[in-house]
């Protein structure tokens, strides 16, 4: 047996195993670069459940011409220089690869204009070594990334692919979960050239609401209780559920750590256990819950996808989670008694 380095498009393919699953995952990927980016618009549009064709456009900050090779290279990042950045990462992205492994498996079209460039630029890869070309172009201050063609050089990967409609499910459950995160960003989502979804922008607790009844159901609002409570660097708050709102499926589990959405077993948890006394055994809590902290005290860089965190405390995160929820659906099944203790 002899060793050998791996071609760059190989070692991006592999990377991509990682992250680029399904549609739903690109498009996680290409939302989260234009938060980071400072967008306030994002545009997703989508046809053939994203297998054909995947395009978010935003307004952020865009990519100088003479970035855009780099920001399609495997560990290129604007986002992160040091071990010390990396310790309290405050972007959704550090990897720096999401880019590199989509077009390693894609034909991926990048075209952006900072607002300080007179003119738009474009880079095309397909797939192949990382071989980009850059020609002008025409597009508004921001940036557009095209995705064509998923997983057409790894049929492998192609095969794992579900229908149209199964994959237009799970991009659309991506977008609320973003949608959730960011109640100062405007999303629209378009499927097959029709509008699919429209989160406006919400800048008061009454239009936080309305996003929250659009992506939960009006329901889960009417039947919610509204979480807020700081405690020392830690703030928790949100929405949950009354028990009596109980679900058969965890469907309406919504978390976040300062920002980022998660599928954290400390947090399910924590909440779990707040819940304990009040749900039948096979019944699930609906949730929509925002924890923020020191990005100093959580590492996001556990998990390629990032779903999972380790919090430095991670006891009293949890205690803290616990307490406070236990606190809000107790207070909203004794009202005379916190009255009384008030
Ligand atoms: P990461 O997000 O981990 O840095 P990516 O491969 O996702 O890695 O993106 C590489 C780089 O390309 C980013 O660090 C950023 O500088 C740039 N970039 C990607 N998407 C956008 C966008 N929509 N707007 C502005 N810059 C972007
Ligand atoms: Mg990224």
């Amino acid at each position: 047996m002899t060793i050998a380095i791996l071609p760059a498009r190989l070692a991006n393919q592999i990377a991509a195993g990682e992250v680029v699953e399904r549609p739903a995952s690109v498009i996680k990927e290409l939302i989260e670069n234009s938060l980071d980016a400072g967008a306030t618009n994002v545009h997703i549009e989508v046809e053939k459940g994203g297998i054909k064709k995947i395009r978010i456009s935003d307004n952020g900050c865009g990519i100088a011409k003479e970035e855009l090779t780099l920001a399609l290279s495997r560990h290129a990042t604007s986002k992160i220089k040091d071990l010390s950045d990396l310790e309290a990462i405050n972007s959704l992205g550090f990897r720096g690869e999401a880019l590199a492994s989509i077009s390693s498996v894609a034909r991926l079209t990048l075209t952006s204009k900072p607002k300080e460039q007179a003119t738009a630029w474009q880079a095309t890869a397909e797939g192949r070594d990382m071989e980009v070309s850059v020609k002008p172009a025409a597009h508004p201050d921001g940036t557009s990334i095209e995705v064509l063609d998923l997983f057409f050089n790894t049929p492998a990967r192609r095969k794992f692919l579900r229908t149209e409609k199964t994959e237009f499910h799970h991009i659309d459950e991506v977008i609320r979960r973003i949608a959730l995160a960011r109640f100062d960003v405007s999303f629209t989502l378009t499927h097959n050239g029709k509008l699919i979804r429209q989160y406006r922008l919400a800048t008061n607790q009454a239009q936080y609401a309305k996003r929250v009844a659009m992506v939960c159901g009006q329901k889960f609002i009417d039947n919610a209780i509204e979480v807020e409570c700081q405690h020392d660097n830690m703030t928790l708050t949100g929405w949950l559920a009354k028990p009596s709102f109980a679900r058969s499926q965890n469907d309406l589990c919504y978390s976040y750590v300062n920002s980022r959405m998660m599928r954290d077993k400390l947090i399910n948890h924590a909440i779990r256990q707040a819940y304990a006394d009040l749900l039948p055994h096979d019944a699930y809590p609906a949730f929509v819950l925002f924890l923020t902290l020191d990005h100093a005290d959580v590492d996001v860089n556990v998990h390629p996808a990032k779903h999972e965190v380790r919090f430095h405390q991670s006891r009293y995160v949890h205690d803290f989670i616990f307490s406070v929820c236990q606190q809000a659906l107790q207070s909203e099944l004794t009202p005379s008694l916190v009255a009384q203790s008030s």
